[in-house]
């Protein structure tokens, strides 16, 4: 007898099918467009120069001399790959000074570099809880922490998005339920752009007997005055017991960590399967993730950080006074504006933000759209992102585009969703 079910049908019938094939024959499939040259302020996309408001190179440092001497010089001691796990024949001493440095960074005991962040997320969130443990996540947080979350086995709460009444309502109930209990954040939620109010949620977690991690995939390198991350803008770097980063954003290059207390470190270090089970991260992208620690680590690191702020400040300010809808950031305590390097234009509509990206394509900007599951349900926006290298200029003329695309589409399409 065959199998009743063919699971390739699944492939050729699932429901976004039809609508991606609408977007391709448009021209307003925003994904898998390539690039022809390096991630900088303006690449080469498809033939044609766009400035790029859509990368996570956050501080340019992907086209840095000395970031490129480190993979570089990684390169030519250890080779093109390490071909095989960090556990057996994978680790070089690169990646244990990597380790070094960026426990010093982020004032922790210990710090475990994996080959991409969503494996640190995997590997942390997977190994440090099992069943019969709690780990209690915001709807908005990313995917690796799901994944993470759904390979531990432990029981998965889920609050709305930043709605600290709810998370504490989770937390009730997740010590009613007995175990452990983990709540994980993103420091910078990736779409939103917005900063977790990581003070009120430690003090939530202190007060139910919660271990606290925080991803700071889109904050390290951005905010702190050391560049430390969310945990360091809200001043709560010890009462954070495990945080989370990637190379493949401010760091320029691709791999993840965690950072915590040594004896977590060293219990991933022997348990964590996305650790032990896949390859070591390749000596060039660990060289050039050094040489990026290094930058942040030094003066210069303060000047990139303030840069890349100034420039999503003057986005954020072109864009409104455009009329668009610009998702506003929230407030530090003491009530300046608590910026990120992201600043997401809220569209609503999945097919107005498709048309919106191709008109801004064609006039040579590119920026990220994103749709529900990766936001809300109606919740579409375009996900635009600012480097340290833009210069204002550069900015300007974006902006000019981002006008002449919003009258153009606007006669065409209606209104578009304007600031609040
Ligand atoms: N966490 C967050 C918040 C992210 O945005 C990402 C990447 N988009 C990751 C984790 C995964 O990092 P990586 O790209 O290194 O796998």
């Amino acid at each position: 007898m065959s199998a009743t079910t063919d699971l390739f049908a699944r492939a050729r019938e699932h429901e976004r099918l039809a609508q991606l094939q609408a977007a391709r024959e448009l021209g307003a499939l925003p994904y898998f467009r390539v690039l022809e040259g390096p991630t900088l302020p303006v690449v080469e996309m498809e033939g044609a120069p766009r400035i790029m408001l859509g990368s996570n190179n956050y501080l340019g440092l992907t086209g840095d001399e000395r970031v490129k001497q480190g993979a570089r010089e990684a390169l030519e001691r250890y080779g093109t790959g390490l071909t095989g796990s960090r556990f057996l024949n994978g680790t070089t001493d690169l990646h244990l000074e990597l380790e070094r440095e960026l426990a010093a960074w982020f004032g922790t005991e210990g710090a475990l570099v994996f080959t991409t962040g969503h494996q640190a997320n995997l590997g942390a969130i997977g190994t440090i809880l099992g069943p019969g443990d709690t780990v209690v996540v915001d709807s908005q947080d990313h995917a690796s922490i799901l994944d993470g979350a759904l390979l531990s086995r432990a029981k998965l709460r889920a609050f709305r998005h930043n709605r600290l009444d709810l998370l504490a309502k989770q937390l009730r109930r997740a010590s009613e339920d007995g175990g452990g209990v983990l709540v994980v954040v993103d420091g910078v939620f990736s779409m939103e752009g917005d900063i977790a109010p990581l003070a009120e949620i430690a003090e939530l977690c202190a007060a139910h007997g919660a271990r606290l991690m925080v991803d700071e995939a889109h904050a390290l390198g951005v905010l702190g005055e050391r560049g430390a991350g969310a945990s360091e803008l809200h001043g709560v770097e010890d009462r954070v017991d495990l945080r989370m980063a990637t190379f493949s954003k401010s760091l320029a290059s691709c791999g993840g960590v965690i950072a915590g207390p040594a004896e977590v470190i060293e219990f991933l270090r022997i348990q964590s399967r996305p650790f032990m089970f896949t390859a070591s991260g390749v000596p060039a992208a660990i060289g050039a993730a050094l040489a990026a620690v290094r930058i942040c680590r030094s003066p210069e690191g303060r000047e990139l950080f303030a840069r890349v702020l100034e420039n999503a400040r003057h986005l954020r300010r072109g864009l409104r006074e455009l009329g668009f809808r610009v998702t506003p950031p929230g407030r530090l305590a003491d009530g300046r504006e608590a910026l990120s390097a992201i600043v997401p234009v809220e569209v609503h509509d999945d097919w107005k933000a498709a048309l919106l990206w191709k008109a801004l394509y064609e006039e040579g900007v590119f920026v990220n759209v994103a749709l529900h599951p990766a936001v809300p349900p109606s919740g579409a926006l375009l996900r635009t992102s600012v480097m340290a290298s833009h210069d204002l200029s550069t900015l300007e003329a974006a902006l000019e585009r981002f006008a002449r695309v919003k009258r153009a589409f606007e006669a065409e399409h209606g209104p578009l969703p304007g600031p609040d």
